[in-house]
């Protein structure tokens, strides 16, 4: 089974902190994107059983309904999807309108990830975001009436600091059953790049995840960035912590198969030209996926099991890393249940330093 990732280029505004493939647009997403998007996915070869359909952006929400199905129809003429297949849609809170989502449910979308990112207007306006505090209300309300399963999508880090708290309460009253939060990042190559000396400090970084955790109380971390109800967790996403085969399609969009990781073309006038050339592809060794699918798994709750490291490899998990995870173990960050190694609230806070212990190890 393998999700399929659908990226959406297009935005109305660009956000200075962005360092996703986008592109401004004041209309509708061209009708030559929607005729690339199908060439693409028509000549996947790949496996074709999915239980994921997502998404990403961009802003997804801007495709029309009837684009919308056009992609859907290409994905369904294609891919054998499960009854039950998680449909998300990434959309920002300024497109939610009742009339959309009720267009998004007849289609088959299941699953809604809103880019809130603050309930503060300092913290949007910083962000450079175009909608409002008020105008995230609305939306998580609409959503939240519609669908069962919804995302909230939070940034910390984020001047005014002292405003993450009444964001983080204001979120667990939306009551989402998912929601995910990373730390702003001043990427090179970005208008935040240039202003990396505001970055928020290291200890005020930590303090700020804590209190996510903390408050977050109507649902629990099971990932580093991401906190679900049960049974809420991103399928979709699993399938990338759990270093698991995914197809993707539109401009810099990656896909994993038969151990080769490749890249779209990230230029959109290259995609259009070409749609599903790579521009990057790199072909892994048994032993680099063995390492990232050890890596990726210990950003979950759930760790990795001893039997399913050696059902998938056969090989053993002991004999393969034993020497780092237990130095990991000494230094507070894993826990071993004797089956299960699993990160400790310290692994969280520290994931990249689990990441950098194993990526060294040769096995
Ligand atoms: S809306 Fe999302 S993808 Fe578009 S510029 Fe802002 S952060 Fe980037």
């Amino acid at each position: 089974m393998i999700g399929v990732y659908i990226h959406i280029p297009y935005c109305r505004t660009i956000c200075p902190y962005c360092d996703f493939v986008k592109r401004p647009t004041k209309g509708a997403v061209p009708p030559e994107f929607i005729r690339a998007l199908q060439t693409e996915i028509a000549a996947f070869d790949g496996p074709r059983d999915a239980d994921t359909v997502f998404f990403g952006g961009g802003t997804p929400s801007l495709i029309a309904p009837g684009d919308l199905e056009t992609v859907l129809n290409a994905v369904r003429n294609h891919f054998a999807l499960t009854p039950d297949c998680e449909l998300t849609l990434e959309a920002n809170p300024d497109d939610i309108t009742e009339d959309l989502v009720r267009a998004w449910i007849d289609l088959g979308v299941n699953r809604v990830s809103l880019g809130v990112q603050s309930f503060n207007e300092d913290a949007l306006r910083y962000l450079g975001r175009r909608h409002d505090a008020n105008g995230a209300r609305r939306a998580c309300e609409i959503v939240g009436s519609h669908f069962a399963n919804w995302n909230i999508d939070l940034i910390f880090g984020v001047p005014p600091y002292d405003a993450w708290s009444a964001t983080l309460e204001e979120t667990a009253r939306m009551n989402s059953p998912h929601v995910s939060a990373y730390g702003l990042t001043y990427e090179a190559g970005t208008p935040f790049g240039k202003r990396a000396e505001e970055a928020i400090d290291e200890d005020l970084y930590l303090e700020q995840y804590a209190a996510t955790q903390a408050l977050l109380h109507h649902v629990a971390r099971y990932e580093v960035s991401n906190y679900a109800k049960p049974g809420h967790e991103s399928v979709h996403n699993l399938h990338y912590w759990r270093n698991e085969e995914y197809a993707g399609f539109g401009p810099g969009a990656y896909a994993f198969v038969n151990g080769v990781r490749a890249r779209n073309h990230v230029k959109l006038e290259d995609y259009l030209q070409a749609p599903g050339e790579k521009c990057e592809a790199l072909t892994l060794s048994d032993e680099e996926i063995r390492v990232e699918t050890v890596i990726q798994h210990l950003r979950l709750r759930e760790g990795i099991a001893r039997d399913d490291y050696a059902q998938r490899f056969d090989r053993s998990l002991q004999g393969d890393f034993g020497g780092a995870l237990s130095a990991l173990a000494t230094r507070g960050l894993l826990h071993d249940d004797g089956e299960t190694i699993y990160p400790t609230n310290r692994g969280f806070d520290l994931n990249n330093e689990i990441g950098l212990a194993l990526v060294t190890v040769s096995v």
